[in-house]
């Protein structure tokens, strides 16, 4: 399996330090207690701008999915098909990520996933997810 590798931008570094640990962390809001996913500045609900970094438990359920036939970029036409998909963590945020470790067509709107790792270059693990045990 081939991906893109993100870049770090100095929000997101406290997120994937954590990667490197095999640990998922999400942004909270202490001002509104809410979970924030993408990492940012400022609470995209209340405007706060006191965030602090919390464990998350990988737990998630998928909201949507779609198996793509075609490599996307930075993909090897021999990762095909496989899943993307939409998934809301049991913390109460959405992410995009892929669906591995099962046939791509068999995943369903519903299904529990955890989080599992691929890991980057340079010591960092991209999360992604697989059915859970
Ligand atoms: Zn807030």
């Amino acid at each position: 399996v081939t991906v893109l590798e993100p870049p770090i931008t100095s929000v997101a570094e406290p997120f994937w330090a954590a990667t490197r640990r095999g640990e998922l962390v999400l942004q909270w809001c202490t001002s509104c207690e809410r979970p924030i996913w993408y990492p940012r500045e400022v609470c995209p609900a209340c405007f706060g701008s006191t965030l602090e970094w919390r464990a998350a438990s990988g737990a998630g359920v998928v909201h949507a999915v779609s198996v793509h036939h075609l490599p996307g970029p930075g993909r090897s036409a021999d990762d095909v098909p496989y899943a993307v998909a939409l998934i809301d963590l049991a913390e109460g945020v959405r992410v995009m990520s892929n669906i591995v470790n099962t046939a791509p067509d068999g995943v369903t709107v519903g299904d529990a996933v955890q989080v599992t790792w691929l890991p980057l270059s340079d010591g960092r693990n991209l999360p992604q997810f697989e059915p859970a045990a």
